[in-house]
């Protein structure tokens, strides 16, 4: 499986502002820079777009997207996330002001996009991987990802604080290589990082201790103003298999 968290600055640094993993050039998760990737034929490729939650760092370029890959017929673009959550895209941003309402274009032999909500641990199956989502805790609903292709496994489980039926599911899964972990804040911030549903790198560690499976801790997430304030702290942490997201470059697991 190859898995490519996408670059989010321009040019592309280590700085991440967006969020949008590519899984084998055509399922993504989540939509952040997914529509700002400069060869076309790579946005082409991508059929299936899962979205964790509604936050703009993870659908700002959806309609963009959408826009570049549009060709006449009845193909295109599958979007899989909770219904609420497709409900908000189509009233908040495909509305006829934001952006043209593609969901209403789209008829049975011209299609912009189509919508398949999904239920928690409700697994669904596409382009060869097993996509499970799964609840985590982040102040408005969102699903993280456990993604299976037969052989190799990895879960995204997206922006979230301290969270349980994740880890509990995580356990039981029959693999699992990786996970893409958020780190946003830096400690002096816990504050914020608990109000906000996310981590910070003293909430990290509590976090990983909860699955005792032997994973790569792929960190995702920092807020570019604290991203060398968090490396630190986690660095000073000691924890082993944890190591800090390159965007834009491909993992094969
Ligand atoms: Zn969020
Ligand atoms: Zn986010």
């Amino acid at each position: 499986m190859k898995v490519e968290l996408l670059p989010s600055s321009i040019p592309p640094t280590e700085a991440q502002f967006l969020v949008s993993f590519l899984v084998n050039d055509v399922v993504a998760f989540d939509a952040g820079p997914l529509g700002l990737m400069a060869d076309l034929a790579k946005q082409e490729r991508v059929r299936h777009v899962f979205l964790t939650h509604e936050h703009i760092d993870h659908i700002a370029t959806l309609p963009i997207l959408l826009e570049n890959v549009y060709a006449p017929g009845p193909d295109c673009v599958e979007l899989l996330g909770l219904a609420d959550v497709l409900d908000f895209i189509h009233r908040d941003i495909f509305n006829g002001r934001v952006w043209p309402d593609f969901f209403e274009l789209s008829t049975g032999d011209d299609r912009f996009v189509t919508g398949t909500p999904l239920v928690p641990l409700e697994p669904v199956e596409r382009a060869g991987l097993t996509v499970t989502p799964l609840p985590v805790s982040h102040g408005v609903d969102t699903l993280g990802f456990l993604v299976d292709d037969g052989r190799s496994a990895v879960a995204f489980p997206s922006d979230t604080g301290p969270t349980d039926m994740l880890w509990t599911h995580l356990a039981s899964a029959p693999r699992l290589d990786a996970v893409f972990l958020e780190v946003s804040f830096p400690d002096a911030l816990a504050d914020l990082a608990t109000t906000t549903g996310h981590h910070c790198p003293a909430s990290f560690a509590r976090e990983i201790a909860k699955l005792d499976r032997d994973v790569r801790w792929i960190v995702v997430h920092r807020k570019a103003r604290f991203a060398a304030e968090i490396a630190r702290e986690l660095a000073a942490l000691g924890l082993p298999n944890v190591e800090l997201v390159q965007p834009g470059v491909p993992y094969e697991f």
